[in-house]
């Protein structure tokens, strides 16, 4: 993870926001690199989700709406984390993120202690490798009780005498959990007695929802179909954690997809949203073997939600959640037509049956998905020169190779485009004339510094699929070398056949 976030500030694609400030916890800033591949993939989303389908339709709903649609939705009451203080550091936990467990003698069930991890993808295995250590140390006084891991918000309060803060260490240091709701709030206009107290939306889909009748009725669309949103949303995070994965400013990219009442009707739909969302990640060049599917067990869902299947990734933290894929039910149109008195019913010509839709909802977070991408296509390269001495590798002559093997659709730059040498006039004018060209289509990348190979170095690390050099040939045949960032090799051919064959790489 070190790494990725080392490269990203070097290459210019993920800041700390703030950072002349000392940073701001849990904001981060794009830069030149990132903002292309996050316009990347909200594009090709929308291309593929909104464009070629046509049973979606978009919406761009506002960030602050009425406070009245956060109560309906339950987010005013509910949307809360549970969280424990440190007494002594003043640091703040989600409590159902650290795991602890209680260590006791096997004969006697004298309490040794406890020990406690806080929660990463490899949470459980830390929190055992801590416990075993624990095990280890009290073996010698006798045998051990076997260990069971929980989250604090199962800690009693005599539990939470003796499990120590994760901050400092100490047992008794932390607080009985409490719940922390994760909305943002602001003041709409200009009274100041809290009368007018606002919420920053902590995801797109209650603008969905609120907006069913305007959309369905303007865009004449039939059930089954969907709303498509892609925008920011706001949660307060007790921890935001692991650079962009849990920050507290994120994008989403939603759909709403209304289906029929009908009881077993969610099952096709959802599996098909499943698979959907599982081939779509695919194309845009998600390593398979990296995701996986979360299927959440029935007593743990919300009262009124179906199923849920969270398609995961491995993050170097660990394997988290990427995106949800849930059938919620009729809970968010039922919620809104009772609290704003507006009917929310869907007329079924066909049937001439009147009725709430339940609703399939996939949520993707662009952030997410772009630290995804990010851990996917990071590669290291050994030279070929390398040598092993008393098992130590030295790279002799060549370099070690920091490549990001993005999809070309997704990569910032697609292409680059340098001039052999810069003191020939004739070679540098075909060159800026073919970047002039290629420049018109895609994001291109000028260079003239430096060694060739250095040059490449440096697009490989940017993710750059193709680099294209112009040299003393050009002015013979106006051929040009196209290098291939993950291959290396290198092909010949006419200046007038670039733009096809980059053309198909991007598009397919
Ligand atoms: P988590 O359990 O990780 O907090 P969640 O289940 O609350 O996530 P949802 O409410 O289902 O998340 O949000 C849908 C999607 O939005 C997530 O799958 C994720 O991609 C993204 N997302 C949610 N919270 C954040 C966040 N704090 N930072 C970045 N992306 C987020």
């Amino acid at each position: 993870m070190e790494e990725l976030v080392a490269l990203c500030k070097r290459r210019g694609f993920v800041f700390q926001s703030s950072e002349i400030y000392n940073g701001f916890a849990g904001f981060f800033d794009y830069g030149p690199l990132g903002v292309e591949i996050k316009k990347n993939i909200k594009d090709l989303w929308w291309r593929d989700v909104v464009r070629r389908r046509d049973d979606i339709v978009g919406l761009d709903s506002s960030i602050i709406g009425s406070p009245k649609i956060w109560e309906a939705s339950g987010h005013v009451a509910g949307f809360s984390d549970p969280m424990v203080d440190c007494r002594e550091s003043k640091l703040r936990y989600r409590a159902d993120q650290v795991f602890w467990a209680r260590v006791a003698l096997a004969e006697t069930g004298e309490v040794l202690g406890a020990v406690s991890v806080m929660e990463s993808g490899t949470m459980e295995a830390e929190a055992q490798a801590a416990a075993d250590k624990m095990k280890r140390k009290a073996a010698k006084q006798g045998a051990l009780a076997p260990l069971d891991l929980k989250d604090l918000t199962q800690a009693t309060a005599e539990d939470l005498s003796i499990i120590p803060s994760p901050a400092t260490g100490n047992p008794g240091t932390l607080t009985a959990p409490r719940d922390f709701n994760l909305m943002f709030q602001t003041a709409v206009g200009a009274t100041v007695d809290g009368s007018n107290a606002a919420y920053l939306r902590p995801e797109t889909a209650q603008g969905i929802f609120t907006n069913f009748k305007n959309v369905q009725q303007t865009a004449r669309a039939k059930i089954p179909f969907g709303i498509a949103q892609i925008g920011k949303a706001f949660r307060n995070e007790i921890t935001p954690r692991n650079f962009i994965f849990r920050s507290r400013e994120f994008e989403q990219m939603e759909v709403e997809y209304f289906i029929s009442d009908d009881d077993d009707a969610w099952r096709g739909e959802h599996q098909a949203w499943l698979d959907f969302s599982w081939q779509w990640l695919l194309s845009i060049g998600l390593r398979e073997e990296l995701m996986g599917r979360d299927v959440h067990e029935a007593h743990k869902l919300a009262h009124y939600a179906r199923a849920c299947t969270d398609i995961t990734f491995r993050f170097p933290f660990g394997q988290s959640e990427l995106q949800g894929v849930a059938a919620r039910g009729a809970y968010d149109l039922t919620q809104h037509q009772e609290a704003s008195g507006k009917g929310m019913e869907y007329f079924d010509e066909a049937t001439k049956r009147k009725y709430v839709p339940h609703v399939i909802e996939p949520s993707l977070g662009v952030d997410r998905l772009f630290l995804a991408l990010l851990t996917s296509a990071y590669h290291e390269d050994e030279a070929s020169s390398a040598r092993h001495l008393n098992g130590a590798c030295l790279h002799v002559g060549g370099e070690k190779r920091t490549l990001l093997r993005f999809h070309p659709a997704i990569a910032p730059i697609k292409v680059a485009v340098f001039p052999l040498v810069k003191n020939k006039p004739e070679l540098m004018a075909k060159a800026e004339g073919l970047y002039k060209q290629l420049s018109m289509r895609y994001n291109c990348f000028w260079d003239v510094a430096g060694a060739i190979g250095r040059r490449y170095r440096r697009m490989d690390e940017a993710g750059t699929p193709f680099c294209i050099t112009v040299d003393f040939d050009t002015l013979e045949d106006d051929t040009v070398t196209v290098r291939d960032r993950d291959s290396t090799e290198q092909v010949r051919m006419p200046m007038a056949d670039v733009i096809p064959y980059l053309d198909k790489a991007v598009h397919g």
